[in-house]
């Protein structure tokens, strides 16, 4: 079966811990605090795989980790940065969040996009040396790295979607206007997958992308539960060209044939059942009587929609209908893309925190504690005398040092924040 849709899982690299070590010197007990940093752990990075259309890569391998970082070692020795894990997939594959099925993001521009970020590298212990802690015995250790359950889709990218019953001549038209070979027939024996066809229009070079999907009905009445999950692959599509058996060769009534795609389509979603259609009444060559393609144009009438009478067995005006698709596609907005609806829970940016602290005081030593400036802290280099300038900032313009204040706090006393201690001065 094609498969256009699965559940996985992902983690991103933890960051390797930050070490404690002192420098050994002769006749020295403690030379400086040398510890290194831990590495970052590596990113979960999804890529663009121009060569697939399918997401079969998943189909045996559901979990998926990027390595961790090296811990940090003596000799300001950095741990290795943990490697990324790329993972290929269509283009036009939606990511979404399993739980909630909201879109995280959509793959049709060919950018990477990062989807588990590794986890930060711990500080090792010189960097917590200060002038009055001159042998600091900790050291940061690595954070987690993301982690998350994902639904990938794969929604193809066309501008036009081929729509119909079986054996209408879906494939057939296709393979008539595009240089696309799709496989015609019986689709049962065949694989169940959509067919994209560049279709060029005019001299100019100008064309749209046509998309072949398989039948709607044939899947689903034999209960394998398909039918609808095609429709997925005509969401972004701008315009629908609803095929139809003119001939009625069968027996059917072609009109009672497009009002039964027609629910298909609006059981699957409203937004597509408004979708522009052209109805391309096929199968021309073989019209016994003209009464089937008059009933189709009241219809189309009635429903202020254009048909065009074709054959793809003979040709018989595919040009026309190649000039009609694309004149209704200049006037519509271009394929959808998916815009990000989900928004990440538990990491909210330190500047969207409640900035709320409580300050305890221990001798001479207040210790401020709260969980928004721990991780504010998380982006400060303390030996960057840039970065501890906004750090200060942070602090006034939260109203820790006014804090400190009205707890009676003097010049000289120690404020300790976490692993960062300094001396008040007014
Ligand atoms: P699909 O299931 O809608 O993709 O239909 P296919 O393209 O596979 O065609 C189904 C059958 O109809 C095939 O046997 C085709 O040869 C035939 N067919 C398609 N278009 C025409 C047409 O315009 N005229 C005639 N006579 N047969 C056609
Ligand atoms: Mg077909």
């Amino acid at each position: 079966m094609f498969f256009d849709r699965v559940k996985i899982y992902c983690k991103a690299g933890n960051g390797g811990n930050g070490s404690v070590s002192f420098r050994r010197e002769k006749y020295v007990s403690h030379g400086g605090p040398d510890g290194g940093d831990g590495g970052n752990g590596g990113n979960i990075i999804f890529r663009v795989d121009e060569g697939s259309d399918t997401l079969l890569f998943y189909k045996y391998k559901r979990k998926f980790r990027a390595e961790d970082g090296g811990d940090g070692k003596g000799s300001k020795w950095h741990g290795a940065n943990g490697r990324d894990l790329i993972l290929p997939v269509p283009r036009g594959t939606v990511i979404m969040d399993a739980d909630s099925g909201l879109v995280i993001h959509d793959m049709s521009d060919g950018e990477d996009f990062t989807v588990c970020k590794g986890g930060r590298g711990g500080w090792g212990n010189r960097h917590f040396a200060t002038p009055t802690r001159q042998i600091p015995r900790f050291a940061k250790s690595g954070m987690d790295g993301q982690e998350r359950e994902l639904l990938l889709e794969m929604k193809i990218i066309a501008d036009v979607g081929l729509i119909g019953l079986p054996n209408v001549g879906k494939s057939s038209i296709l393979s008539m206007i595009s240089a696309s070979r799709p496989k015609i027939g019986n689709y049962n024996f065949t694989t169940l997958s959509p067919n994209l066809g560049v279709v060029a229009v005019g001299d100019e070079g100008r064309g749209f992308v046509a998309a072949d999907i398989p039948g709607l009905i044939e899947g689903a009445s034999e209960g394998a539960g398909l039918g609808h999950e095609f429709l997925r692959h005509v969401e972004r599509c701008r315009l629908l060209i609803h095929v139809v058996d003119a001939s009625a060769q069968d027996g059917s009534s072609p009109v009672d044939n497009i009002k039964l795609i027609n629910n298909e389509l609006r059981e699957y979603s409203e937004k597509l059942a408004e979708r522009p259609q052209i109805i391309a009444a096929n199968k021309c060559d073989c019209l016994v009587d003209e009464a089937p393609l008059d009933e189709i144009k009241k219809y189309a009438a009635e429903n202020g929609v254009k048909v065009v009478c074709i054959s793809a067995a003979t040709g018989l005006n595919l040009k026309e209908l190649i000039n009609e698709t694309a004149l209704e596609l200049s006037a519509l907005p271009p394929c959808e893309r998916y815009e990000a609806e989900y928004v990440e829970p538990e990491t909210p940016a330190p500047g969207s925190m409640e900035k709320t602290f409580t300050i305890r005081r221990e001798n001479d030593v207040y210790i401020v504690e709260s969980e928004w400036l721990y991780r504010v802290m998380g982006s400060v280099n303390f030996e960057d005398r840039e970065s501890l300038n906004y750090f200060q900032k942070v602090l006034r313009t939260g109203g820790v040092i006014d804090a400190l204040r009205e707890k009676g706090i003097r010049d000289g006393d120690t404020v300790s924040i976490y692993d960062f201690e300094f001396e008040f001065v007014n």
